[in-house]
This record gives C-alpha cells, structure tokens and sequence, in this order.
C-alpha cells in the first residue's frame, strides 16, 4: 500500500498510488486537484481549490477505483456504494 491522504472540505480523500494506473481521468476532471508524478502515479496538487462536487467526480472517475473518499461521518462517497 501506498497511500497518500488528504482532509478537504469534511471530505477524506485517499489515493492508493499502489493501485493508480496512470490514465489521468481524475487530472482531466480536476487538474488543480491531482497530477501525475514524475512514475505517472496521481499525486494531490491543491485538491482545497476544486468546488466539491467536480472534486467528487475527479474522484470518481477513476477506472480502477484508486481514489476513496468519506465523508465526515465516515460514509463512503467515492466509490459509490451500492
Ligand atoms: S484516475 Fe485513478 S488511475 Fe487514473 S491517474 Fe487518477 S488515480 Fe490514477
């Protein structure tokens, strides 16, 4: 595991860089949030300055659900649970 963490606007917001395949879906959505570094590996930039709900859908837009999101009570978010 590798995980990178970050508290934004009540929301928990965890990548899982052992699982990001480097396709750049949520850097599209969210380019002031996320960026790929130097391993092409999704990184946090400023995640605080994306209105949340385009950060939620950078988040979900991940294709191998390597983004996780809570809210503050703990509920998921991202990926969506069924
Ligand atoms: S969308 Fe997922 S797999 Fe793609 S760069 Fe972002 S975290 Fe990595």
């Amino acid at each position: 595991m590798n995980l990178s963490e970050r508290m934004v606007q009540g929301l928990r917001i965890v990548i899982d860089r052992s699982q990001c395949v480097g396709f750049g879906d949520c850097v599209k959505e969210a380019p002031e949030g996320f960026k790929l570094d130097e391993e092409t590996v999704a990184v946090f930039v400023a995640p605080e300055s994306v209105e949340r709900e385009r950060l939620l859908r950078a988040c979900d837009a991940c294709p191998v659900d390597a983004i996780t999101v809570w809210d503050s009570e703990g509920r998921q978010l991202v990926p969506p649970l069924t």
